[in-house]
């Protein structure tokens, strides 16, 4: 059968939760996934091992281009190549940000408040807690508390006390500023993804290996899609419309692809012209994270428990500042990029601390480098352009050394690693260059608006077309100061309200 009501591309966080509302609706859905079904990878399925899936088997493999800000190197930028996308390879970590992340989507794309969106995040969420007015329970996706077994998790929680925090039972509770054990997408010890939640077991037809190539129209409307599997070429029908949810990096290339992109951009690639979208492959935002401050251990930290972190530690670099900017994670064992390990000696018993600008002011692009689905993408996210998030590192890395410092981290800690010691401002500069790479979290690059630039419309139908929508991170018109696959869920479930409505 090749032809259905509506056709999701790509089942990642976004896509499966719109293909499932749209089929409990009652619409014939098929899922168009790139990759394959990971059940019974058990890589896949245990949570301490998620760092190892990058550039592997279920990994596009993509990276952004080297920058001068990071003293020339070029960082890896991960994304799900599987049946439930970046839900199945990402940390798990299940953090919905705070009003003010949303009053600035809301200032941009009318409806994307707080109070509009608490519903949807509600509605998304088994949460291990229970209900209240802020958490849901008996939706898709199962959300834990971490435990408390870690030495590192304990030194953290009563560090972050030390440093003036306030201890919280739940970081996606009311308080913006906070330490607390981190929310995780783990049930019974095993990674619970999009597609566990919302596509197993669901009335709708899931096509695996199965990439989009191009978008098809009739006349202004999206009627359909050209697709690889197998080898083999074919076309599929969508007869009420197409749904986009391939992810911030590959729904943009899918669009140009199809001759929806900035118009210059298009000539440059030979690609005709379909739909003039300025903002396709622009505002690209990701938060950057330090990997990471590496302190010496007093003795072995033991075995991995949940995703090796555990907790939240969420603050303000100034206090003067509206919001919190920073978010910390501890890491039970050592982790660098490359370039610090070559730089530091990490040897010997080591635990690390994960530091991320979560308000993050830096913006970049993304531009394909042919006119065929397989040439390589040109991401550049320009990490720390913004001086704002090159200071809000500085702050991060003074306040985490010195947290280090405490009676909290008495049992724990046995000098500094990387950094060695306690640097000056121009050392500090150079390791958070050094050290900078990427939280995960790129978004933006087909944003959302009110505005005549927005490449889609606040109710998340593409500007200039019909029957087509986008519901992924790329719609994301300014990053959200918290991980990204809570919003993204959140986004296609009201992603599927909308189109039930608009269709
Ligand atoms: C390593 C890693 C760690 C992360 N850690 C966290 C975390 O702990 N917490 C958190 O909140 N966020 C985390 N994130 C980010 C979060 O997972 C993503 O922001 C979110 O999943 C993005 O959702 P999406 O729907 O936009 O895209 P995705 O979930 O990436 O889904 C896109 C899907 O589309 C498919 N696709 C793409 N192109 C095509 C095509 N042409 N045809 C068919 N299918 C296609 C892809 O294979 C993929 O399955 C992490 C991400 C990664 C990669």
């Amino acid at each position: 059968m090749d032809s259905f009501d509506f056709i999701v591309i790509g089942s990642g966080s976004g896509g499966a939760a719109v293909a499932r509302r749209l089929s409990d609706a009652g619409a014939e859905v098929a899922v168009v996934e790139a990759g394959a079904d990971p059940a019974g990878d058990p890589r896949i399925a245990d949570p301490a091992q998620w760092f190892g899936l990058q550039q592997g088997d279920w990994d596009w493999g993509h990276s952004y281009r080297p920058s001068d800000r990071l003293l020339g190197r070029a960082v890896p930028i991960p994304r799900g190549r599987a049946l439930g996308g970046s839900s199945a390879t990402n940390a798990m970590m299940w953090y919905r940000g705070t009003p003010a992340d949303y009053a600035r989507w809301d200032a941009v794309a009318p409806g994307w408040g707080w109070e509009d969106c608490l519903p949807a995040f509600r509605a998304c969420e088994d949460w291990a807690g229970g209900a209240t007015p802020l958490r849901g329970a008996g939706g898709p996706l199962k959300i834990s508390r971490a435990a408390w077994g870690h030495p590192l998790t304990r030194a953290m929680i009563q560090g972050g006390i030390s440093m003036g925090l306030p201890l919280v039972s739940d970081p996606n509770g009311p308080a913006p500023e906070c330490v607390g054990l981190a929310n995780f997408n783990i049930a019974d010890g095993r990674r619970w993804t999009s597609a566990d939640g919302y596509l197993r077991g669901a009335a709708l037809t899931l096509l695996t290996e199965t990439r989009a190539l191009e978008l098809l129209f009739t006349g202004d409307r999206a009627t359909g899609l050209r697709v690889a599997h197998a080898g083999a070429e074919r076309g599929l029908t969508a007869r009420k419309g197409l749904i986009l949810a391939a992810g911030a990096l590959e729904t943009p290339r899918l669009l140009m692809l199809s001759g929806i992109g900035p118009e210059a951009e298009l000539a440059r690639l030979g690609l005709s012209c379909r739909l003039r979208a300025e903002g396709v492959g622009q505002n690209l935002q990701d938060h950057p994270l330090l990997r990471a401050l590496n302190f010496r251990a007093r003795h072995p930290l033991g075995p991995v428990v949940g995703n090796g972190g555990g907790t939240l530690t969420i603050w303000k670099s100034d206090p003067a500042l509206p919001q919190a900017d920073l978010l910390a994670f501890p890491i039970q064992g050592r982790s660098a990029v490359p370039t610090l390990a070559d730089h530091y000696d990490l040897s010997g018993d080591l635990f690390a601390i994960g530091l991320g600008v979560m308000r993050s002011h830096s913006r970049g692009w993304l531009r394909l480098t042919g006119p065929g689905p397989d040439a390589p993408l040109e991401i550049e996210p320009n990490l720390l352009a913004d001086p704002r998030d090159l200071a809000a590192l500085l702050r991060g890395v003074e306040f985490l050394q010195a947290m280090a410092l405490t009676p909290a981290f008495a049992d724990l800690f046995a000098g500094f690693a990387a950094p060695d010691a306690r640097l000056d401002r121009a050392g500090l500069e150079t390791f958070v260059r050094r050290a900078c790479s990427t939280f995960f979290h790129c978004c933006g690059t087909a944003r959302m608006g009110a505005d005549a630039d927005a490449v889609c419309s606040p109710r998340l139908a593409v500007n200039g077309a019909h029957g087509l929508w986008i519901a992924d991170a790329s719609v994301i018109p300014e990053i959200p100061a918290c991980h990204t696959h809570a919003p993204v869920t959140m986004i296609g479930e009201r992603a599927a309200t909308f189109i039930l409505e608009d269709a």
